[in-house]
This record gives C-alpha cells, sequence and structure tokens, in this order.
C-alpha cells in the first residue's frame, strides 16, 4: 500500500527505483571471561591492520572518484583508528576485565561516542558516528566477518540503511545507486557531504524506514522536499517522473551558466546578485553562480534574539558574509548590506513596538533608527569594521526625504570618526545607498542620486505604496500588481533618475527574479537583478537571450498601455518571440 514518509534533504534530487535495503547481519559479540590477554591484544592488533588496509584502499578510491579533499575525511577515520589513549584503554579493559577483544572494543568505543554524541557542537556530534563507523569496520575484522559490499547493486537501487558510514558512502555502487535513505543522520553528517558531492539524492533521519520497508519496494525520493513516497501509485511515478526531468534540466542550466556572466547578446554586462537573509545563505549564493550581494537583509539578525545584537555580534556576522563573497581567485564581491527594517509586518519583541492602526505607513525602519540613533550608530560602526574585509556598500530602507538621507550620513561620518580616533580600519570610501520604496523617492530619484552612491529598487514595497494596497492582506492581493502602469512608471521614474544623477540602479524586489519581467527590466536600463539564489541562473539565462535595442522598444511600447492587461500582452510577446517563454 502506498506511504508518504517525511525526512530530511540532505543531498538535492530526485529518484524513482527499487529499495536495496542494506542491513548488516548481527554482530557475535563473546561475552564471556578470557585469560588469554595476549591473543585478544593480538586479535586486536590485527583487526586494526586490517581495518588500515581496507581504509586506504578507500581512500585511495575516493580521492580518484572525488578529489584529495574528500579523500582526507579517511585520513581522519585512520587517525582516530591509530589514537593511542583509545588503543590503551581497550588494553587496559582486556587485561583488567579479562574479556574477549571485541567485547573491549565496543566497550572502549562506546565510551568516547557517548561523550561525543552528549555535545552541543553539531560538528563534533556528527564525528560520533565517524568513530562508530571506525569501530564497525575493526569489530568485524577482529571476529572475521565481512561487511556487505555496497560496491555492486542491482539498477536503479534505492539503498535505504539505518545509517550509511563515509566508508559505505564511498563505496556505494555509482552506476546503479540513484538515492539513498537512513533512519538517523543530519545534514552536516560526512555521509550527507559526501552525497552532496557525488550528487547523490538523499533524505536522512526518517526516523524507522528501514522497519517499513522489503527489498525490491518500488519507491520514490524527492530529496528537494524531503518526501518519500513507498509502492507508488501510477499518477506519482508520472508526476515525479516530471518533477525529475524538470529538476534535471534546470540543473544542467545552472551548471552551464554557473560561471558565465548575465551579459545580453549586445555586450552589456548587469549584476546577477541574490538576497540574503543570513550569513548562512551565502554557500547557496555562490553555488547558484550570484556575483553580488544586492540585499542583506539584516533585521533578522535583530529577531533571532531576545535583546538587540551587540556590535560585535553583528560585525562577526557581516565580516563573514563580506570575506566569503569572493570568486574563485579571491576578488571580492559587492555585498549591500542594509540597515534594520523593523515595523510593518516584521516585529521586535524585546523592543515593544506601540501597537499601531497602520503599521506598514508607521513607525518602521529609518524612522526608528534615526529617532534611536543608538541603534543605527552601532550598526553603521559594525557595518565600517566588517568592510575592512570585503565589499561592503551600506543600504538604507524606507526612505521618503533627503533630510533622512542627510541624518544617516552625518551619523556614518560619526561612526567613521569615532573608528579613526580608535585606530580601527574600515574603508573610507565605503558606499551609501537607498532603497526606492517610496513613491517619494521614485520620482525624485535625480535628486536623490546627488546625495548617495546607489539605488535599489525594492518593487515589493513599492508596488504597495504606489497602490495602496497592503501587500500581506490576502483579500485584495488581485490588486497587488508590479506590472500595473503607475507602479511600472514609478520604476522607470527611478531608473531614468539614477542615471541622470550619474549613479547605478539595481533592483533587490521580488520582481527582479520574475523571468517574465527581464526584458522589460533591462530595457529600462537596471544596471543588476537581485533576487533569491535559485532564479540566478534563469534571470542569467534571459539576459543573454536579448538585446538593448529590442528591449527598449520593448519600454516604449509598453509605457504607453494603459492597463496590466496590455502591458502584459505586450511582453509576452516579447519574451515569446526572444526569451522562448
Ligand atoms: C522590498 O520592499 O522590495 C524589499 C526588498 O524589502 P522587504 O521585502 O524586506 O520589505
Ligand atoms: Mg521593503
Amino acid at each position: 500500500m502506498k506511504k508518504l514518509i517525511k525526512g530530511i534533504d540532505a543531498s538535492p534530487g530526485i529518484a524513482i527505483g527499487k529499495v536495496f535495503l542494506y542491513k548488516e547481519e548481527e554482530l557475535f559479540i563473546d561475552k564471556g571471561e578470557f585469560d588469554n590477554s595476549e591473543i585478544q591484544k593480538e586479535k586486536l592488533i590485527e583487526g586494526r591492520e586490517k581495518t588500515k588496509e581496507q581504509l586506504l584502499i578507500i581512500r585511495d578510491k575516493t580521492a580518484k572518484k572525488l578529489g584529495e579533499d574528500k579523500a582526507a575525511i579517511f585520513d581522519g577515520h585512520i587517525t582516530l583508528l591509530e589514537d593511542e589513549d583509545l588503543f590503551d584503554e581497550v588494553v587496559e579493559l582486556i587485561e583488567d576485565e579479562k574479556i574477549s577483544a571485541e567485547n573491549a572494543l565496543e566497550q572502549g568505543i562506546s565510551g568516547y561516542c557517548d561523550m561525543l554524541a552528549n555535545l552541543e557542537d553539531e560538528y563534533l556530534r556528527e564525528r560520533a558516528a565517524d568513530l562508530g563507523d571506525i569501530a564497525k569496520r575493526w569489530l568485524y575484522n577482529i571476529v572475521g566477518m565481512d561487511i556487505v559490499d555496497l560496491s555492486s547493486l542491482p539498477e536503479n537501487s534505492i539503498v535505504v540503511a539505518r545509517d550509511l558510514t563515509p566508508s559505505d558512502t564511498a563505496q556505494l555502487d555509482l552506476k546503479n545507486v540513484v538515492a539513498f535513505i537512513t533512519d538517523i543522520g543530519g545534514k552536516t553528517a560526512h555521509s550527507s557531504i559526501m552525497a552532496r558531492s557525488l550528487e547523490i539524492p538523499a533524505v536522512v533521519g526518517t526516523g524507522n524506514i528501514t522497519e517499513l520497508v522489503e527489498n525490491e519496494n518500488s519507491i520514490i525520493v524527492d530529496a528537494l522536499t524531503g518526501d518519500i513516497i513507498l509502492n507508488p501509485e501510477e499518477k506519482d511515478i508520472l508526476f515525479y517522473t516530471k518533477k525529475r526531468e524538470e529538476y534535471l534540466a534546470d540543473k544542467e542550466l545552472l551548471k552551464q551558466l554557473k560561471d558565465k556572466q548575465a551579459i545580453s547578446k549586445d555586450g552589456i554586462v548587469v549584476g546577477a546578485w541574490s538576497n540574503i537573509g543570513s550569513p548562512k545563505d551565502v554557500s547557496g549564493v555562490l553555488r547558484n553562480g550570484a556575483n553580488g550581494i544586492g540585499l542583506y537583509r539584516t533585521e533578522f539578525l535583530f529577531m533571532a534574539k531576545d535583546r538587540f545584537p551587540t556590535e560585535d555580534e553583528q560585525f562577526e556576522a557581516y565580516k563573514s558574509v563580506a570575506e566569503s563573497m569572493e570568486d574563485s581567485e579571491g576578488n571580492k564581491y559587492p555585498v549591500t548590506i542594509r540597515t534594520m527594517d523593523i515595523g510593518g509586518d516584521k516585529s521586535l519583541p524585546y523592543m515593544e513596538l506601540p501597537h499601531e492602526e497602520n503599521p506598514f505607513l508607521g513607525w518602521r525602519a529609518l524612522r526608528i533608527c534615526l529617532d534611536r540613533p543608538e541603534i543605527l550608530k552601532t550598526q553603521f560602526r559594525a557595518l565600517l569594521r566588517a568592510s575592512a574585509f570585503g565589499y561592503i556598500k551600506i543600504m538604507l530602507p524606507m526612505v521618503i526625504s533627503i533630510e533622512e538621507v542627510r541624518k544617516s550620513r552625518e551619523l556614518l561620518e560619526e561612526c567613521k570618526e569615532e573608528l579613526r580616533n580608535e585606530g580601527i580600519k574600515f574603508d573610507e570610501k565605503i558606499q551609501l545607498g537607498i532603497m526606492i520604496e517610496t513613491p517619494a523617492t521614485a520620482f525624485r530619484a535625480k535628486w536623490f542620486a546627488k546625495e548617495v552612491d546607489f539605488f535599489s529598487i525594492g518593487t515589493n514595497d513599492l508596488t504597495q505604496y504606489t497602490l495602496a494596497v497592503d501587500r500581506g492582506n490576502e483579500r485584495i492581493s488581485h490588486l497587488y500588481d508590479t506590472y500595473n502602469p503607475g507602479v511600472l512608471s514609478a520604476i522607470k521614474a527611478a531608473i531614468d533618475g539614477a542615471h541622470d544623477g550619474g549613479i547605478p540602479i539595481s533592483m533587490c524586489g521580488e520582481f527582479a527574479g520574475e523571468a517574465r519581467a527581464t526584458a522589460l527590466l533591462f530595457g529600462m536600463g537596471l544596471d543588476a537583478f537581485s533576487m533569491s539564489a535559485i532564479s540566478v541562473a534563469r534571470i542569467k539565462k534571459n539576459i543573454i537571450k536579448i538585446d538593448k535595442k529590442s528591449s527598449q522598444e520593448l519600454v516604449e511600447r509598453v509605457m504607453l498601455m494603459n492597463t496590466t492587461e496590455e502591458v502584459l500582452k505586450e511582453i509576452d510577446k516579447f519574451n515569446n518571440e526572444f526569451i522562448g517563454l
């Protein structure tokens, strides 16, 4: 019967296949008394030598398949295997307790594993699994049992196991294994890390899947979501076959475009940037081929705590993003960090924001920061300090007036002066920009351009404020429409104003990642698109297929349209002809 099982998506992909249930034979540990300590010691040593030989073979195979860095996992295993403290402890057990080599080894290792498994640190906890991996192999070698061979399995096998050790994973028959699933494990377990390098879909931490399946059961693994379907119906197979094809096509596209720039047919390069909410997002951004961060929403750092983050805590977060955003040659990518944008739909429990009738029109973002300058100054100091480690740009949200910009710049200058006096390094040329989220800035962009170094259009808010449509109100969501000619006029005014004023302009609202709008925005002259990481390849692909002249002509036609319907018709016609959308 069909059954749905949920786990953790450890390595992305989709697979449809048959269960290969991987269960080791029960290991027999002799718990009796032994007087022959010397013989037991010899068994222990021989077992260790054999284990080392096997690990060296696996290490070499891994180096060939995955490269030296992944093979180094097994150097770590060999170091653990040869740990003299562990060895002495086990010998002591053999001699004092008069027990068998395998019994002593099992007891000695379990003490170590328990200690590691109880640690807070996830990484160290996962190392208990490595030690368990070595111990298993060592024990099997002492008692003379063979470990199940995973290197030749039936076609389309989905390996289902209680746990897969790194050495199991390294031996997987890559021709025939299409995915694996385990009862236990987390995303940072070495087997998960290796699965990602091997590009094998994997779902871990399912609880008890080994008890629910039998060999040869038909099974689907959606390692994009962590969903598993046991004994799927025909319609599930059809659905996931299609999803798998789409995923593979997307992956291929991504691979081809990852290291390419977003460059139009006539050679115009635009930024393909990403938005992030935390330093953890950076690896995904780089993996997807973005060459900058167009928006780091720092308020999540504030929301994750039960008090304001300190200057040092903020500094560490910003520095880590600035340092890791670099290309393969170590050139730093731009990282645009927005000052705290609290209020509206984002609250800070420890700040006790007053209840407001219209929070989106209320005390939010820069308004709070200018009323409470100590908050902004702490953030500015952290940003300035971090700017010594990369290419940081500072961005202010929710601006409506030149006074706000000037006041913010004054505070920034004060912070710079403080740091100079304290002898702390920072980027003296650090850029200060603003988000264009209100009609007040969009339509006066040329004048704001004289005050700042760059703009970024926040279409999420610009749409809501231009149309007076609450972005979170379900009831009127059909009115929330960035293609509304009024909103498009605001966007165009912002881009024209930026260029008239001589500064660059990007977009970091969701509209930047909307494939349907790429040509229109490119035609208007947008300099960079900043979006969620998964949209980067698609937007690059669009840019590669268009040129400036025809995109500008599209803009001219669209700006004459009076309704969204007409706008979309015009855009779709263009996209169909040039992009194949
Ligand atoms: C925007 O308003 O478009 C934007 C990017 O900011 P946020 O979504 O965080 O309000
Ligand atoms: Mg906004």
